[in-house]
């Protein structure tokens, strides 16, 4: 890695901090309440390890062989740091099993389905030793527009998904995550995200988190109650859009 891509990453995270400094003291916030997951989706195992050195301990990934390759290589080049993995994509019900070794957190439950699978996949690879944790912290992912291309659960499922999650030994209901669509006006999005994330919570008091806000929006979603916010572009640049 070079000393200007090192630098390079250096300045754009302390951007990013200020920005969440910012927004925080505009909505009346500790900013100690909300963390930065660097979505690392694309990223060379090298940049990881760079942000690693610049105090970050959290990233996303959205592919479940790219990440398991990359857990592994970062591993090789930080040994002695133990970062956590979330995993933010569409996660497939047979990919269960190559994620559970690693992932601290799967923000992307969306199905009773996806639920017993990954809860299934948690309990074996521990029973197994593969995986260390018996349990697998989970948020359920909030769908705002109903749209089932992006994925996400719409509001008539929440509370039904949330409630079978919490019956399964292997999961720990955590919160809510939520991707603002496209061309949506942000407030408005936001603040049907935060009122789904109170009736989750209202039923599910362990359930607090939010992960809501990415580069472009995170300042509207610390504004709504956004608890982690999960920055890609804004960190490490432009990802080429082939492999994205
Ligand atoms: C890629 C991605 C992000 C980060 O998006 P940026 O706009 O690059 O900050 C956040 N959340 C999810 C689910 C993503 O796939």
């Amino acid at each position: 890695m070079s000393d200007e891509r090192r630098a390079d990453l250096g300045r754009r995270l302390t951007d990013v901090r200020a920005r969440i400094a910012e927004a925080c003291a505009a909505a009346g916030r500790d900013p100690a309440e909300v963390a930065l997951l660097a979505v690392t989706k694309t990223v060379p195992p090298a940049d990881v390890a760079a942000l690693i050195d610049l105090g970050l301990d959290s990233f996303g990934e959205n592919r479940a062989q790219e990440a398991s390759a990359k857990v592994e290589e970062v591993a090789g080049l930080r040994p002695q740091a133990r970062p956590h993995w979330h995993f933010v994509g569409n996660l497939q019900r047979n990919k269960a099993r190559v994620v559970v070794p690693w992932v601290t957190r799967l923000e992307t439950l969306d199905s009773a389905r996806l639920a017993n699978a990954v809860d299934a996949a948690t309990r074996k690879a521990h029973d197994d030793g593969t995986r260390a944790e018996p349990v697998l912290p989970v948020l359920i992912q909030y769908s705002v527009d109903g749209d089932p291309a992006r994925g996400g659960v719409a509001d008539d499922g929440l509370l039904e998904l949330a409630s079978h999650v919490a019956g399964l030994p292997g999961l720990e209901l955590r919160g809510l995550m939520a991707v603002a669509p496209l061309g949506s006006e942000p407030d408005r999005a936001f603040a049907a995200i935060a009122a789904a994330a109170a009736r989750l919570r209202a039923e599910h008091p362990g359930a607090r988190e939010l992960s809501a806000g990415m580069s472009g929006d995170l300042d509207v979603a610390i504004r709504h109650g956004s608890t982690v916010v999960r920055v890609g572009t804004a960190l490490v640049g432009e990802r080429a859009l082939t492999s994205r």
